[in-house]
């Protein structure tokens, strides 16, 4: 696995309709490797690879936001009122440190929690609802905090840098969709000299209602497509045998039928089949749970064959996802053979 790469997809600020930084690093990455690369109005870019006249289209779609947070009010102590924009429950945000891109540059701050000191028992049990947390950056004044460069609208993601934690193992922000980024990069990179014909799009707006992949599709008018995801994967304490239905180190998860979709017959065969050609342990994604950009691409113009692959990922929708390179490298290697095998090749 390209460590330094992930790690920049990581890193890189993005919640939904602020997705510059990393469809830069995308750029910075694919641009060589690409015969054409467009942004449209929307933020979504695309990675053009010209192959053989005759050969299908194929889109490969990994989406460039992450789950995030909006100022919605300042109070006159400096203090930031906020909500979430995607999922992402009020019981994993007290304590977080958050990023903001603020008019004059970053700012951090932390979602504020009272001390246990001073919380009644029942505070103590229970979980505080969004719209009573707020954001310290360190600011005394609604006049200070506007001088720092916040205002109501500035977004802000989790502040967590990427890091490995040894045997493969990483973890860091914005796995989802990172990880289908990244994926998404090195198979793209991977096929450079194939004949296929290849439209890599980073999609922005995912987390929001699959809103940039449906106008990036239309555009594209794929003949085949897989949106590539980082999703859950729930083997960890707590979740009963029957419920650990995905892990790490067991390989890229193919949908069935998720709430948006019921994956192409014709698709789902060929990834099974390019695994097994290429001895690549996968798994299944529990049907009719989660949704992808896929529940989108398939439903543009007249329709378009579509699959979904997703690296396993514990604790996305979080403020850190902790994946393994293995399985990561391994969907890297499915998407490539898949995208051949549809090409005939
Ligand atoms: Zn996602």
């Amino acid at each position: 696995m390209n460590v330094d790469l992930f790690g920049r997809l990581s890193n890189a600020f993005g919640p939904p309709g602020n997705e510059g930084e990393p469809r830069e690093v995308l750029r910075a990455e694919l641009e060589d490797f690409a015969d054409e690369v467009r942004v449209d109005r929307m933020g979504n870019i695309f990675f053009h690879h010209n192959g053989e006249k005759g050969r299908p289209r194929v889109l490969i779609d990994a989406h460039t936001d992450e789950v995030g947070f909006i100022v919605t009010y300042i109070e006159s102590t400096g203090f930031l009122r906020f909500s979430n924009i995607g999922g992402i429950v009020p019981g994993v945000m007290p304590g977080q440190r958050i990023r903001l891109k603020g008019s004059k540059g970053p700012l951090r701050g932390v979602i504020g929690v009272k001390p246990p000191h001073v919380m009644t028992d029942e505070e103590r049990k229970s979980v505080v609802p969004v719209d009573k947390l707020f954001i310290d950056i360190g600011s005394d004044s609604l006049e200070k905090t506007k001088e720092k460069g916040c205002r109501v609208g500035t977004m802000g993601v989790f502040d967590v840098e990427f890091v490995e934690l040894g045997d493969g193992y990483i973890r860091g922000k914005a796995f989802d969709d990172r990880a289908g980024c990244y994926v998404m990069a090195e198979a793209f990179k991977a096929l450079k000299d194939s004949p296929c014909n290849i439209v890599a799009v980073g999609a922005v707006q995912e987390e929001v209602g699959l809103r940039g992949t449906r106008t990036a599709t239309w555009q594209v008018d794929p003949d085949y497509a897989l949106a590539l995801e980082g999703t859950f994967a729930v083997d960890m304490p707590g979740v009963g045998p029957a419920d650990v239905v995905t892990q790490l180190r067991k390989g890229p998860i193919l949908t069935i039928a998720d709430r948006g979709i019921i994956v192409d017959q014709g698709v789902l065969q060929a990834l099974m089949d390019a695994a097994e050609a290429e001895s690549i342990q996968y798994q299944f994604k529990k049907p009719l749970m989660g949704g992808t950009d896929a529940s989108a691409i398939h439903l543009v113009k007249g329709g378009t064959p579509t699959g979904v692959v997703s690296v396993p990922c514990r604790y996305i929708h979080g403020p850190a996802s902790v994946a393994h390179a293995e399985d990561i490298d391994n969907s890297v290697r499915l998407v490539e053979a898949f995208v051949r095998r549809i090409s005939s090749i």
